[in-house]
């Protein structure tokens, strides 16, 4: 499987890192090895001093598809969940600034931590469902799929015009503003709507 991640689909996020809006959805990939289920730890690198917190509604991919039709796109994902995009912001920074890819930064061991999934049915609307993120216990990043940039449905399409999807594979949908730091100790818990769908320490 593989991970797909879009990069700046919400626009209050933008501003915080000062990036642009994009004309089109920006995207980035980590490897298998940067997954984390059933709650594991996470490993605070030795690489970094600066991890950052992007809490990301993760959509779950049913079946495989190759330039999907945007109409269609809801047909290609059954189960919806919450994870994490850890980065690596000081390494990011500088790849930033001299123009290289951010693998470093985004792609590491235990960069994607995934809680449960859960059928989109549960939900009455996709198209208005807020997602959160608590660090021990204090609400630090809010968002709500009404303010995406880019849709689920544009996403799925876009993506599969570069890159065929295949059934497991997991797509980062973008954070909404409040990243920060972690430290080793901190407690994250991830919500969507009301139901806390992954919880995992930082040590
Ligand atoms: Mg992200």
């Amino acid at each position: 499987m593989k991970i797909l991640c879009i990069g700046q689909n919400y626009a209050k996020h933008n501003s915080e890192m000062k990036s642009e809006t994009p004309a089109e959805p920006v995207f980035f990939m980590k490897p298998d090895t940067a997954l984390l289920t059933e709650g594991k730890p996470f490993y605070y690198p030795d690489f970094s001093k600066e991890i950052h917190h992007e809490v990301e509604l993760v959509l779950k991919i049913s079946k495989n598809g190759k330039h999907i039709d945007p109409d269609l796109a809801k047909n290609y994902y059954e189960e919806i969940g919450v994870g994490i995009d850890f980065t690596a912001r000081d390494l990011q920074s500088r790849c930033k600034e001299k123009g290289l890819p951010w693998e470093k930064a985004k792609a590491f061991d235990g960069s994607a931590p995934v809680g449960k999934f859960v059928s989109k049915k549960e939900f009455s609307d996709l198209t208005n469902l807020s997602f959160q993120l608590k660090l021990n216990n204090a609400i630090v990043q809010k968002g709500n799929t009404k303010d995406l940039l880019f849709s689920f449905d544009t996403i799925i399409a876009y993506l599969s015009t570069f890159i065929t999807l295949r059934t497991g594979d997991l797509i980062f949908t973008g954070t909404p503003e409040g990243v920060g730091p972690v430290k080793i100790g901190d407690q994250l818990e991830a919500f969507i709507e009301n139901k806390s769908l992954l919880r995992f320490d930082v040590k």
